[in-house]
């Protein structure tokens, strides 16, 4: 199969939040539903996310934790450290390749996440979050509307899940319940896939706070 190269690799880098962060084959190119997770953590923050739009009350404390967990080039926890300065941020990735481009990231932006490596919450043992934030790997080969000569070049890893896409959701559902978490919980995921997580987790004692587009947002 020949391996079309997408724009963002050839440049080398890809807007997200209105940033340009560096992309390489290593890391999941930033899209722009993704941005709705920012808008999500914004909106818990109280902050306003469009002029003309009323803000909502601010729900998180005043100086929220915050871990992004699968973070690739580390677009989504760079953009609220600098988004929510008031925020401390963590994030996490199982790819050495990856955390790479996002110290990388985070130095050219000026960000203020910390990084760690990690297979989803396994290597971490620090306080309870009031966010976890995650744009998993939620693609299922088989799906047949799936276009696999577009994300040919993407790593696969940053891709795809067994269990029909969920598998790696699932396994981050069942970590912040076994921790006994609080916290909120945003995920992305295909809109094909929202009702079974979300049934997944009520089972798990979540409740299911909103969807928006890709985003779920559930919290115990
Ligand atoms: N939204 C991406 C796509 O459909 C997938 C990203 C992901 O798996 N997290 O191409």
């Amino acid at each position: 199969m020949s391996k079309n190269i997408p724009k963002a690799y050839e440049l080398g880098y890809q807007d997200f939040y209105g940033r340009d962060f560096k992309v390489s084959p290593d890391v999941l190119i930033p899209r722009p539903e993704t941005e709705q997770l920012i808008d999500d953590v914004l909106r818990l923050s109280g902050k306003a996310i469009l002029p003309g739009v009323r803000a909502t009350k601010r729900v998180l404390k005043e100086h929220p934790l915050i871990i992004d967990v699968g973070t690739g080039s580390g677009c989504i926890a760079i953009t609220l450290s600098l988004e929510l300065l008031e925020a401390k941020i963590l994030a996490c990735d199982i790819s050495d390749k990856a955390l790479k481009i996002a110290e990388e990231n985070n130095q050219k932006l000026a960000g203020r996440v910390v990084f760690f490596k990690s297979d989803l919450l396994e290597n971490y043992h620090g306080a309870e979050p009031d966010v976890v934030v995650a744009n998993l790997p939620y693609v299922d080969k088989k799906w047949e509307w799936l276009d696999r000569e577009a994300l040919a070049a993407e790593p696969e890893l940053a891709l795809y899940a067994e269990e029909n896409g969920l598998a790696l959701i699932k396994k981050i559902l069942s970590q912040i319940y076994e921790r006994g978490w609080k916290s909120y919980v945003i995920l992305e995921m295909d809109t094909s896939e929202q009702d079974e997580i979300i049934s997944y987790a009520k089972g798990l004692g979540f409740s299911h706070k909103r969807t928006d587009g890709f985003v779920v947002e559930l919290k115990k």
